[in-house]
């Protein structure tokens, strides 16, 4: 199988002295789709940066598809499309332009870009708005328009940042929904995110970094066994009338008030499954988010856990 990424030993200490990465490795095979999980700081972003020669390292090797990333520049540029965690186009320009200029960028023909353009627009419903201003965008679309431009010349990989940070539940679906379908036509996807729910949803494996070190590479499947129940608070667009009954998927449920639930399901239970059974009960999810931080619990553990194991060497 091709490795869509191959990261070895990667080092990053900026000019202010900060130590970002201390000897990443990662793989990333082709079709896969992963997420790169992390708490703030945790070194997520400059990985990035420097897969898409944004940031220079200081030390070590990333290849893209086989291909060094500093002497293949531009064909590894081909083969990568990137969406950045900030809205970073032109307030002033048009929608359609901002897709169409960056087409010009890898020297797609403009019969091609305009195709293009169209396909991604559509598939990511701004093609009405192809002739606003991008700042007459929402929020939402903003992040929409970022990936249609990211993926007009077609890469083999893509890697978003945070795609969902701030985007209210709804978005985040359809967002989810899109990349789902993305991943199963062939493109390989990587993803960062503090959200161990979005890893869930979406991805076949993970690496969890912290403190610019690789704490974990497996898959989602082996991770969530590492964490046997999840506690989730779910807030509801309108208030409950009466008593709910949940059934055997929900371990225990606690009404916090009209429109605010607490409740713990098993860590095989996907989170697919709860939706539907929200559905199921005419309950609409305005907001959900993971109740205690086992994320974070779980970074701390395999830090212990990597600590210890440095003191015996
Ligand atoms: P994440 O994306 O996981 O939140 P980052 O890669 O942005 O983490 O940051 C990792 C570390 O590197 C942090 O300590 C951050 O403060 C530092 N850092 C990030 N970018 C820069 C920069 N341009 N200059 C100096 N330090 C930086």
């Amino acid at each position: 199988m091709t490795e869509a990424i191959q990261i070895s030993n990667l080092s990053k200490t900026y000019d202010n002295g900060l130590t970002a990465l201390r000897g990443v490795s990662l793989v990333v095979e082709e079709g896969d789709f992963f997420a790169l999980l992390g708490p703030n700081g945790a070194g997520k972003s400059t990985t990035i940066g420097i897969l898409s020669t944004l940031v220079r390292k200081s030390d070590g090797d990333v290849r893209i598809f086989g291909k060094n990333v500093e002497s293949h520049v531009y064909e590894t540029k081909l083969d990568l499309g990137v969406v950045p965690q900030e809205v970073n186009f032109s307030q002033f320009e048009k929608v359609g332009d901002i897709v169409l200029t960056q087409a010009g960028y890898y020297g797609l023909t403009r019969k091609v870009a305009a195709s293009r353009a169209e396909k991604y627009l559509k598939k990511l419903g701004l093609w009405e708005k192809r002739n606003e201003r991008s700042r007459s965008l929402s929020g939402g679309m903003k992040r929409r328009l970022m990936i249609a431009r990211a993926l007009v010349h077609e890469p083999r990989l893509l890697i978003l940042d945070e795609p969902t940070a701030g985007v209210d539940i709804e978005l985040r679906r359809s967002m989810w929904e899109f990349l789902s379908e993305l991943n199963q036509s062939g493109t390989t996807i990587i993803l960062t995110t503090h959200y161990l729910e979005e890893a869930e949803q979406l991805c076949r494996n993970i690496a969890i970094i912290d403190g610019g070190r690789i704490v974990e590479h497996c898959s989602m499947k082996k991770l969530l066994a590492q964490l046997d129940s999840h506690t989730y608070v779910i807030e509801l667009s309108d208030p409950m009338t009466g008593d709910i009954e949940f059934g055997p998927l929900v371990s225990s449920s606690v009404v916090l008030d009209s429109q605010t639930l607490e409740i713990t399901i098993s860590a095989n239970v996907g989170m697919s499954s709860l939706f539907d059974l929200f559905k199921k009960l005419d309950l609409k999810v305005q907001d959900l988010r993971m109740k205690s931080n086992r994320l974070e619990q779980l970074f701390l553990t395999k830090l212990e856990k990597l600590e210890e194991s440095q003191l015996v060497q």
